[in-house]
């Protein structure tokens, strides 16, 4: 169980704002005490750059950002830190692989599959490289449910028509950040290397990575890109996990300092991964910050984290679906949600009632939650979204839900 009480007196926005009511973890988490103070440590004392010097503050820095990639590998299951590359967040993972490998690999005629659920991220990369390329952009779509159409007679998971021989890479996300979804990602993968077993795929786990415990050596896939700051960590950080043998053979994204190991007139070499991938000086304290972020969340607990999330989720629905009855539109209807809600009130915009929750010092998200084809697909132009973490209990859910009442008491006609 985990104690809401006590977790919320580590994190110090709470002592600026008593009254705050934070229903936003989706688009990015509140950082505890123990975060703040780590970046604040290397600046109070050892503020240099890595990799570079030979001097002991040199190397401390060097060390203390090392040790997050070894903690990182840890996190996730991967065989070796060095397939652990940081990068600014999620998005710039994706990018990476997008622009170093799928640039090499995709050609006229091939197919590029993703998913009509993914956030922009994991979307427009993918597009824009199979436009550029003259490949068929194919995207999965869902059902009633919300759920991906990847179900046949026959199996649970079916990709017949999908993913074909021609297909180079399938991007899918773990968890949907509008439907609060978690996909069969596993079954996926086995599925997609059975049909075609030179196809990449990638994992977008930006929205999986805060509460599921993730194993990439399980997972079968090729790539895993997730953000430092959706999981207690600092803003600026990501991590694309890869697999050893593709990082090695792909060339790099940027070109700059640190990553090369040879620099003459007529030729340029590079260094091994991961540091062929961290051309330049990266985010050195928010790195170092995020392995304090990784020890938090280790400490509670990531199995009592996904619960506490689910069932404060499924109170909120029950709860908004008593109060408000057929006013209410929630998506995705699944049975397996994670701990967040998206909906709409009948006959109010997503983004006044925003406004309004905002006078009860309620932080929810308005808009589409950069999922604009899923919003179209589902034939609206924005949702509500309030989501949910370590710091949020049932008393967060009540307030949304008295607040939400004011809210169609004032705007519904
Ligand atoms: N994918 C998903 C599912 C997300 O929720 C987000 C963040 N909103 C991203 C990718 C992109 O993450 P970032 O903005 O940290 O790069």
């Amino acid at each position: 169980m985990i104690d809401v009480k006590k977790i919320k007196k580590d994190f110090p926005i709470f002592e600026y704002h008593p009254d705050l009511v934070y229903l936003d973890s989706a688009a990015t988490s509140l950082k505890p005490r123990i975060v703040i103070e780590k970046e604040i440590e290397y600046y109070h004392e050892y503020s240099v750059n890595i990799h570079r010097g030979i001097y002991s503050l040199a190397e401390r820095a060097t060390q203390e950002y090392e040790n997050v990639r070894t903690m990182v590998s840890y996190f996730i299951g991967a065989r070796d830190p060095s397939e652990i590359i940081f990068t600014r967040g999620a998005t710039e993972s994706i990018n990476l692989i997008a622009y170093s490998l799928g640039r090499q690999i995709v050609s006229r005629g091939d197919e590029v599959v993703t998913t009509i659920m993914e956030h922009h991220s994991n979307f427009v990369p993918w597009q824009m490289l199979a436009f550029e390329a003259g490949a068929d952009f194919k995207v999965i779509d869902i059902d009633e449910n919300g759920e991906l159409k990847i179900k046949s007679e026959k199996a649970k998971v079916s990709l017949e028509g999908i993913v074909t021989k021609k297909t180079k890479i399938l991007a899918i996300t773990y968890v949907s950040n509008v439907l609060s979804i978690i996909n069969p990602v596993k079954e996926i993968v086995t599925e997609a290397k059975k049909i075609n077993s030179h196809i990449i795929v990638i994992v977008d786990a930006a929205k999986a990575a805060p509460f599921i415990r993730i194993n990439v050596s399980d997972l079968g896939a090729d790539f895993v890109a997730f953000s430092a700051h959706k999981m207690l960590g600092p803003t600026g950080v990501g991590v694309l996990w890869g697999k050893k043998s593709l990082l090695t053979s792909m060339f790099p994204f940027n070109y700059g300092g640190g990553m090369i190991e040879e620099v003459t007139l007529t030729k340029t070499t590079f260094r091994d991964t991961p540091y062929k991938f961290e051309a330049g000086t990266p985010h050195i304290s928010g790195v170092i910050a995020f392995g304090a972020a990784l020890q938090y969340l280790k400490t509670i607990g990531l199995d009592e984290i996904k619960t506490h999330e689910e069932e404060l989720a499924h109170y909120t629905l029950e709860e908004l679906k008593e109060v408000f009855g057929s006013n209410i539109s929630v998506y995705g209807k699944t049975v397996e949600r994670t701990g967040m809600v998206s909906f709409n009130l009948k006959n109010i915009h997503a983004h006044d009632a925003a406004q309004m929750l905002d006078e009860f010092h309620i932080a929810v998200r308005a808009g589409h939650h950069c999922a604009m084809p899923l919003h179209k697909r589902l034939g609206i132009p924005a949702s509500l979204r309030a989501s949910f973490y370590i710091y949020n209990d049932e008393k967060d859910a009540d307030a949304l839900v008295q607040a939400l009442k004011k809210v169609k008491e004032r705007l519904q006609p």
